[in-house]
């Protein structure tokens, strides 16, 4: 197949006419070209390397980057999960779902897939069209691919939305690999095109939750979801702010409700990496839970030494924002 087929494959996908989706969208469901669009950004950073793609394992950064491009276009009030996208795209010609062993693709069990545990016991992935998984593995014919899938799906508005999603997400990934470089202490990041504050936040958003696993380095608790949610945030340890440090040795992954105590002062990391509870916690009427039978025990860091949180920037935490000790 040549470039141009696709092309027009793209102006033919199937997406289901709805008021609810906005006039950028052309009124039509923007689902199958956003994760076609998500695909393309996980091939270039070399996360997806075949034109099978699995959803077996977890899908945080695929999920990621169709929420991001759903975020940019759609409504606050509506939400999507790329189970939809995946299962229905089967009926196009350049996307196959493979099936399960034992399993059978049919438009019913398609059509009762909504959400990622569901689409797992249908289908261990799909397979692209090998032609266009080759065009999209080449930057050119990507970019070429990518402009086509925009004018095809949507409104000028809507292309430049989404344009600008493109190249902060992409924008993101790099800052996050020049973060974990400069942790490894191979490169200084490049300081001539200062970040944008999407970019840099996403980027070290990035780079601390893959490097603690999605692991809160306080109470342990990890969670993703099979939609690929995370119950952890990249917090800094001396805030942004203030101190504008996205240095990986800056931060820490955290549950929500540590991310709140820590940055209240109510925890803290000692010098031999332990917890510490604020006195304030158990105070009454308060009732801290599980939070404050955490004091003591090791925190719970990255696999690599080299991206442990810097205990100069831990003490200046327990100097100036921890309270009660
Ligand atoms: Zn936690």
């Amino acid at each position: 197949m040549e470039l141009e087929d696709y092309y027009r494959q793209f102006a033919q996908l199937k997406r289901a006419p709805n008021r609810i989706f906005p006039e950028t969208t052309r009124h039509k469901a923007p689902h199958k070209p956003l994760l076609l669009l998500a695909i393309m950004e996980m091939i270039a950073r070399g996360e997806i390397t075949s034109r099978f793609i699995s959803i077996a394992d977890e899908i945080t950064e695929l999920n990621d980057l169709f929420s991001a491009y759903w975020r940019a276009l759609m409504p606050i009030t509506q939400t999507s999960s790329i189970a939809f996208p995946f299962s229905r795209l089967h009926s196009e010609p350049f996307w196959e779902l493979v099936p399960l062993p034992g399993r059978q693709i049919s438009r019913e069990a398609i059509n009762g897939v909504s959400s990622v545990s569901q689409l797992r016991q249908l289908a261990l992935g799909a397979n692209l069209d090998e032609d266009l998984f080759r065009y999209m593995t080449y930057a050119e014919s990507r970019t070429k691919l990518t402009d086509a899938l925009l004018r095809a799906c949507l409104s000028d508005q809507g292309q430049t939305i989404l344009m600008a999603e493109l190249g902060v997400q992409h924008q993101a990934f790099r800052y996050s690999l020049e973060l974990e470089a400069k942790a490894h202490k191979i490169k200084e990041p490049s300081t001539e095109v200062p970040y944008a504050d999407a970019v840099r936040d996403q980027g070290f958003r990035r780079v601390i939750v893959n490097c603690y696993d999605h692991r809160c380095a306080l109470c342990g608790v990890r969670i993703v979801t099979p939609d690929g949610h995370t119950a952890v945030e990249a917090a800094h340890i001396k805030p942004w702010s203030q101190f504008k440090d996205d240095d990986v040795q800056n931060g820490m992954a955290l549950c929500r409700l540590c991310h709140w105590a820590f940055d209240e002062g109510l925890m803290s990391v000692d010098g031999d990496y332990r917890v510490l509870t604020s006195r304030q916690m158990t105070a009454a009427p308060n009732a801290a839970g599980f939070l404050i039978t955490l004091a003591g025990r090791p925190i719970i860091g990255p696999k690599d030494q080299a991206l442990w949180p810097d205990l100069g920037r831990l003490s200046w935490h327990r100097h100036y924002v921890a309270v009660g000790l």
